[in-house]
């Protein structure tokens, strides 16, 4: 999925203080509960205030006091297109012709901006969704998530409060975003492999070490993927490779069987809470339960 720090990034300037002729919602799934037309009468008419984002959500400040939520699952793709040229934010790159057309082909919901350019949200399998809300409500709507990875907040004592006592292995507590908010299947095999811990550890097994390690390793492991200008990289695989040099740059993600690139030991694939889990058993420390501390000495 792509990355959404660089397509906020990317994004906003264009976008802010434009006006929306226009959203016409093409798919019903993207708008449900919402009728199509509904959702697109809501939203036509109204002028952008910013663009932000909260975990994997992307969110459309509009005037009003609202916001546009859209979440864009495995495959959704926002695109700025202007006359012939697309630009695909997450790769801060124009497509080329064939992936233009695959685009369109995908094309779920598109903002008519009143500067003659458009936004398509784009997304081949429709598992990608929005939602309007009142301002008011998002503090709520969002406040099982967690901290943001990138955030000055997201420190090796921050990690090691939410870690503590818990005894879910390392990969599942790395993917429950009331912990830390945007990290998916890939980047906690990769951050975890950086960080040199077994997924199967608990978390509450982490030392102060481990901690400041897997901080790292998180932030490492996403940045790596915005530099490699990470798009379609998490579960889903277009069949044509048309995005697939991601792919190539993954440590362990997928590459089953294949040398660590460390020890040259073989990656191991598991399943760890349904999701398929890459790891380097050699590389990867097994953390042990702690034992219980002792009553403080009298
Ligand atoms: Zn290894």
């Amino acid at each position: 999925m792509p990355e959404l720090p660089e397509v906020e990034r990317q994004l906003e300037p264009e976008l802010e203080g434009r006006r929306i002729e226009e959203l016409e919602v093409l798919d019903g799934r993207w708008s449900r509960p919402l009728p199509p037309a509904e959702l697109g009468a809501a939203v036509s008419g109204s002028t952008i205030e910013g663009l932000g984002r909260r975990g994997k959500y992307l969110l459309l400040e509009i005037d009003g006091g609202r916001t546009l939520v859209m979440h864009l699952r495995m495959t959704g793709n926002l695109v700025l297109v202007e006359g012939e040229e697309m630009l695909d934010p997450s790769e801060g790159r124009r497509l080329y012709e064939g992936e233009r057309s695959t685009s369109a082909r995908h094309l779920r919901a598109r903002f008519a901006l009143d500067d003659g350019r458009e936004v398509w949200f784009t997304d081949p399998r429709r598992f990608g969704e929005a939602f309007l809300i009142d301002d008011a409500d998002l503090g709520e709507r969002f406040a099982r998530l967690g901290v943001e990875p990138f955030s000055p907040e997201f420190t090796p004592e921050a990690l090691g409060q939410m870690a503590a006592g818990r005894t879910v292995p390392l990969k599942s507590f790395l993917l429950d975003q009331s912990g830390i908010a945007g990290v998916g299947n890939i980047y906690a095999d990769e951050a975890l492999y950086r960080a040199r811990l077994h997924p199967l550890s608990p978390a509450g097994s982490m030392k102060p070490e481990h901690h400041l390690a897997l901080r790292d390793a998180v932030v490492a492991a996403l940045q790596a993927g915005i530099d490699a200008g990470g798009s379609s990289i998490d579960d889903y695989r277009d069949g044509r490779g048309e995005k697939g040099t991601m792919q190539e740059r993954f440590l362990v993600h997928t590459r089953e069987g294949e040398p660590c690139p460390s020890c040259g030991g073989e990656i191991v694939r598991i399943v760890v809470g349904g999701r398929s889990t890459y790891f380097c058993p050699s590389c990867q420390v097994r953390l042990r339960r702690r034992p219980r501390r002792r009553a403080a000495r009298r």
